[in-house]
């Protein structure tokens, strides 16, 4: 564990966390948002947003990946799950994300649909080899870092020739959501001064794709790592930008990321996935050129074409402040249902359900929780 703890160590955070209190000018507030779950994670996990001064402040972004999948898309795999032919093949963290009426995924296996939980896409290849008669669906989510690996199935699938595995893809782009935030009416109210650019993500896309975004909005990006430590170095070099007035992509995260960024993977995405010319997000509506779909040489290992699937818009619960949350207009904790009808247990947003989620991170690391009214509230150190 020696390399990890090294990026977890309290004494360097605080030592960073005083700098930045140092160079922070009294007087200016600062506001980052951080674009990924990964990083939304880290910050409450570690008490990060504890640790900067007053006048920066932490907004967090849509950038999970169970959250802004938006509730037409799981609709469409319970309807998949429960036809008697078909098995779907799911991420764990997608299994109590609320769909329409109530529905979730979880709630449809209980109901006798053949959903299977998988940590990969070998495992759903692994399934469709062994069970020949069965039609296994992979329900694909999840931003660049995760098409890889589909990109991979698929391929594996037609060397193989598994004509019962298709791929249902709901797979995001990243560029697209930053570009929708940054230039969204509710820009000036959320009135971000710079970016934390994902880690995850940007192994594979690198950091070039951010180059435009920082000079369009003249605001700084810094890709930074999932560590605390990367994340308060990311705070401290977007403080100095700002100082500075320079609005440049940085790169904290120079051990795994380069501009360039993972060129085989990206290939590999390339041959297979086209983009859509829109797709609909949770709480950010649709983006264009946002998403990807098979290409048509991958047709026939394409779930929505050989099942037919037509989306059908649906409509969020109007009490959850997912979309809100999502777009960083507000804190979790400003939702009513926070911590009170919505906690990690029993979910009403996409928020609360994956780890990554903003409500679900605040509230599993206790930096809220219900008062004795059951109202929730910040828990004191
Ligand atoms: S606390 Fe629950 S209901 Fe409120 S925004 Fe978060 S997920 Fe939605």
């Amino acid at each position: 564990m020696k390399h990890i703890d090294e990026y977890r160590d309290g004494r360097l955070a605080q030592g960073i966390a005083a700098t930045i209190a140092a160079e922070a000018i009294g007087g200016r507030q600062y506001q980052f948002m951080e674009f990924c779950g990964g990083h939304t994670h880290a910050i409450s996990r570690y008490g990060i947003e504890d640790m900067l001064p007053a006048n920066v402040q932490m907004v967090h972004g849509p950038g999970c990946p169970v959250c802004v999948l938006p509730m037409g898309r799981i609709d469409d795999a319970i309807k998949l799950a429960l036809r008697p032919e078909v098995t779907l093949c799911t991420y764990a963290d997608l299994m109590r994300v609320p769909a329409t009426a109530g529905a979730n995924l979880l709630k449809a296996k209980a109901a006798g649909a053949d959903i299977r939980m998988v940590y990969s896409t070998l495992d759903a290849i692994r399934i469709a080899e062994a069970e020949p008669a069965r039609q296994v669906v992979f329900f694909a989510i999840g931003f660049e870092t995760t098409t890889p690996p589909t990109a991979i199935a698929i391929r594996m699938a037609r060397t193989k020739r598994l004509a019962n595995f298709s791929v249902f893809c709901n797979h995001v782009l990243t560029p697209p959501a930053m570009r929708a935030i940054l230039g969204s009416p509710d820009a000036p109210a959320i009135r971000l001064d710079g970016l934390i650019g994902p880690a995850h993500v940007s192994t594979v896309t690198g950091t070039a794709p951010y180059v435009s975004l920082a000079t369009e909005f003249l605001k700084p990006v810094v890709v930074a790592g999932f560590e605390p430590l990367d994340v308060v170095q990311a705070v401290l070099m977007l403080v100095r930008q700002v100082n500075q007035g320079r609005h440049e992509v940085e790169n904290q995260y120079f051990r795994l990321v380069t501009e360039a960024g993972n060129l085989i993977a990206q290939a590999a995405m390339a041959d297979i996935f086209e983009v859509r010319p829109s797709f609909e997000w949770r709480g950010l509506g649709e983006l264009p050129v946002s998403a990807l779909r098979l290409r048509d040489s991958y047709a026939d290992l394409d779930a929505e074409r050989r099942f037919s699937i037509a989306t059908v818009r649906a409509a969020d619960n109007p009490a959850c402040e997912c979309g809100d949350v999502l777009r960083g207009l507000k804190k979790p904790a400003e939702c009513k249902l926070f911590g009170t009808l919505c906690s990690p247990e029993t979910p009403m947003g996409s928020c609360m359900v994956s780890p990554e989620g903003a409500c679900a991170a605040h509230w599993t690391y206790g930096r809220f929780r219900a008062n004795a009214s059951g109202v929730a509230q910040k828990a004191v150190a």
